[in-house]
């Protein structure tokens, strides 16, 4: 383990820096695309809009998740709180489930192992859902 303060970037020779892997929050412009994909929430029935959101590793950063867009999405502090990082199997009985990236959208993971995704009206009208 290298610690908590260092970073590594990557650096294409003509196009310039790619990105930065090691980062533990995300940069400005990550947390406005984690906000124009999902206007709210998108935890299953939360109306918390994205600018009240935490930004959330779908895979856990503590588990080796990137900082990187695909990777990020809001949540709301509660959710964020209550997602299961993948340190227990999603299938424990105290789990509430975890956020996953499932055909380029962000859904809920039941313990069940259902898929769910926020039916709130603004939900629809998230970035992924106008491509
Ligand atoms: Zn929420």
């Amino acid at each position: 383990a290298l610690g908590d303060k260092i970073y590594a970037g990557l650096f294409h020779p003509t196009a310039g820096p790619v990105n930065l892997y090691e980062a533990r929050f995300a940069s400005g412009k990550q947390r406005i695309l984690a906000m124009a994909e999902n206007l709210v929430c998108p935890w299953p029935d939360c109306k918390v809009p994205a600018d009240r959101c935490q930004v959330h590793h779908i895979d856990a950063h503590k588990n080796g998740g990137q900082t990187n867009p695909s990777n990020l999405t809001t949540l709301c502090a509660y959710h964020n709180g209550v997602n299961d990082d993948g340190a227990r199997d999603v299938r424990h009985e105290k789990s509430r489930g975890r956020m996953i990236r499932h055909r380029g959208q962000v859904k809920l993971v039941t313990p069940g192992g259902k898929l769910l995704g926020n039916t709130h009206d603004l939900s629809t009208m998230g970035a992924m859902d106008l491509i």
